[in-house]
């Protein structure tokens, strides 16, 4: 389900100020960078002391969800300002300088509140997405979570107040002067691949691979294999 506006405005501090013609406001591409990595960067400050701590996620809307042990800093904190990044990188990109050499990327930052969820429904339904999203419908063929296995998560909820992406597509941009140099330059696309499925040696005769895990062939892109596995399990993005 889309929100009605189809951009976030961009706020004092989420404007883009290098590059600004990077910057991204827009929902729909902010959404797919976000449905197209799986790790984000949660940075966060406790007592005076700033934390960024790494792991996988969940988008719902506009929440983003985040799951771990209760012991944890950010699921001890009651209302905490967060900021939480997903970067997914396209390219290496060889100039004839030190100053034009890159990295083709598509970034996201989110800057909003993060909140322990205590509502059963709101966290059974973010247990469910922290699998479906990777794998459609999995969860509704797996083991019931035991009541000290749901006890044992503690999920975290992220609206996303504000939000901006940051996009460098293109290939080497050297000063014009610099092109006449006798210097190698070049773009090296970055891709993550799939390997081939390795079977669980343990699983019980009979048992087949589920057709829902199709996406996740060998030498598929994983980005694509995500976006994919998202856009089956929650159709309305
Ligand atoms: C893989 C990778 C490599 C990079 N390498 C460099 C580098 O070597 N040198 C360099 O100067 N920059 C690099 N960047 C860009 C860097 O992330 C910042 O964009 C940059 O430091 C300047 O941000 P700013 O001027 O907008 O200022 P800031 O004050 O840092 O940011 C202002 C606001 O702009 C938005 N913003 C800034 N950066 C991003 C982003 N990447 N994605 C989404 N929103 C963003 C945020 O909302 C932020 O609050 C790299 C980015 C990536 C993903």
């Amino acid at each position: 389900m889309e929100t009605s506006t189809p951009s976030y405005s961009p706020t004092e501090r989420t404007q883009v100020k290098r590059r600004s013609q990077r910057g991204v406001y827009d929902k729909a591409q902010v959404h797919a960078i976000l449905d197209e990595g799986f790790i984000c960067h949660v940075g966060f400050v406790l007592d005076g002391q700033p934390y960024v701590i790494p792991t996988a996620y969940a988008r719902l809307d506009e929440q983003i969800y985040i799951h771990g042990s209760p012991a944890s800093r950010l699921m001890k904190g009651k209302e905490v300002d967060v900021c939480l990044t997903v970067t997914l990188v396209d390219g290496l990109v060889l100039a004839r300088s030190a100053f034009h050499t890159s990295i083709n990327y598509r970034s996201v930052v989110v800057l909003g509140q993060a909140r322990v969820v205590t509502d059963p429904e709101e966290k059974e339904r973010a247990l469910v997405a922290m699998v479906d999203r990777f794998f459609p419908d999995r969860t509704a063929g797996l083991r019931q979570s035991t009541a000290q296995e749901i006890k044992a998560t503690s999920v975290i909820a992220m609206e996303i107040e504000q939000a901006s992406a940051k996009i460098r597509a293109k290939g080497v941009a050297d000063d014009e002067e610099d092109y006449d140099l006798p210097v190698y330059a070049e773009r090296i696309p970055v891709r993550t691949v799939l390997g081939a499925p390795e079977p669980c040696p343990r699983l019980r005769d009979g048992v087949e691979r589920p057709a829902s895990l199709r996406g996740y062939a060998e030498g598929r892109l994983l980005e694509e294999a995500l976006r994919e596995a998202y856009f089956l399990r929650y159709p309305g993005g």
